[in-house]
């Protein structure tokens, strides 16, 4: 079984988190859902107070996001970050590596 974590032809983009890479944390998520102008309002029911994050360590200043991996059954893994409705639970769930895409866009061009 193949385990794919990188999507053919963009090598730099890993679709699976590995730990190679420096943790996300809560802001560049916030920032991110601000600049990509997703909604604070949950798709499924009243709720618009906006999403509770899933984060590892809530006490820290900037906490890393919880990654949740997931695995098809071609064996493909994916990780994204997720946000739950405090109203109904509901669950959603962000590609890490749309995040990844995101972040490096805004790093200062070095040539
Ligand atoms: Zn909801």
């Amino acid at each position: 079984m193949v385990t794919r974590t990188r999507i053919e032809g963009l090598e730099n983009v890993l679709l699976c988190e590995d730990g190679s890479l420096p943790p996300l944390r809560a802001n560049d998520l916030i920032t991110f859902f601000i600049e990509r102008k997703r909604t604070t309002k949950c798709p499924h029911c009243e709720w618009k107070g906006g999403w509770e994050i899933a984060m590892q360590d809530e006490g820290a200043e900037d906490p890393k996001l919880q990654i949740f991996i997931e695995v098809s059954m071609a064996g493909d893994k994916h990780s994204n970050v997720g946000v739950v409705c405090p109203n109904c639970g509901h669950f959603a769930t962000i590609a890490t590596y749309k995040i990844r895409e995101f972040l490096k866009g805004k790093e200062p061009a070095h040539e």
